[in-house]
């Protein structure tokens, strides 16, 4: 899936890990194709509306083993919004039809009447001391588990559920959230954390440079100056 472009977080990642040094090669992984956790180091899910959602949940279930074992060996992955909403248990659609997710974990995204919540937003993750900003659309409202951190906290915007601040998830290595933009090309620091995971996980021995010693200079200060709410009846 690939709303608002969130398949150029790939580039990004791209960037970022040539960077580092890597050589990265992209797969995509489409409808009635085969996942293999160990063909892979680093994994994308993007996001997609209600109608995309619905056909890729038909398929799911043939890769959910495999994206399971992948999250659990400590696979590094990036899932955003409809991605995100299917890692967790269900998702249900502004229909009111549920959907089952391949319950990687257990966060679960219930619906709204006649609202989505759209606009401008930032979060700040206190365990990173990362601020980062994007752009969110879904009329999903998702409550994280227990064992589930959110990706941040809500400066501005509705994030996960409008009700108790949280944007996103981290879990192990996973990384989800609402944000298109898409968010790597907004976040570079969210986009270093998530390749040098990768990195770290395939060759633990390698040192890599420093976030300030190869992107620094390209994300200067990106704050949102205009902040406008819109909602859809
Ligand atoms: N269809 C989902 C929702 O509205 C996800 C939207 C998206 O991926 N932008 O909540």
């Amino acid at each position: 899936m690939n709303t608002y472009g969130d398949n150029g977080n790939i580039l990004m990642l791209k960037y970022v890990g040539e960077k580092l040094g890597a050589r990265m090669t992209f797969d995509i992984v489409s409808l009635e194709d085969d996942f293999n956790a160990d063909d892979y180091d680093l994994v994308f899910f993007g996001g997609g509306q209600d109608y995309e959602q619905f056909i890729v949940s038909q398929d799911l279930p043939t890769k959910a083993v495999e994206i399971k074992r992948f999250i659990e060996n400590d696979g590094t992955m990036l899932a955003i919004c409809g991605g995100f909403q299917f890692l967790g248990k269900y998702y249900i659609e502004a229909s009111g039809r549920k959907i089952d997710g391949i319950s990687a974990m257990d966060h679960y995204t219930l619906n709204q009447e006649n609202n989505r919540f759209i606009g401008d937003i930032e979060i700040h993750n206190d365990e990173f001391d990362e601020t980062y900003y994007g752009f969110e659309n879904h009329q999903g409202r998702t409550f994280l588990a227990e064992n589930q951190k959110p990706l941040g906290r809500v400066i501005i915007g509705q994030g996960n559920n409008n009700e108790d601040g949280t944007e996103g998830m981290t879990y192990k290595n996973v990384f989800g959230s609402y944000f298109h933009g898409p968010i790597l090309s907004r976040n570079a620091r969210l986009a270093y954390r998530i390749v040098s995971t990768a990195f770290h996980q395939k060759y633990p021995d390698v040192a890599i440079p420093a976030f300030e010693n190869i992107l620094a200079d390209e994300t200067k200060g990106q704050k949102i100056t205009d902040i406008k709410r819109k909602v859809e009846k």
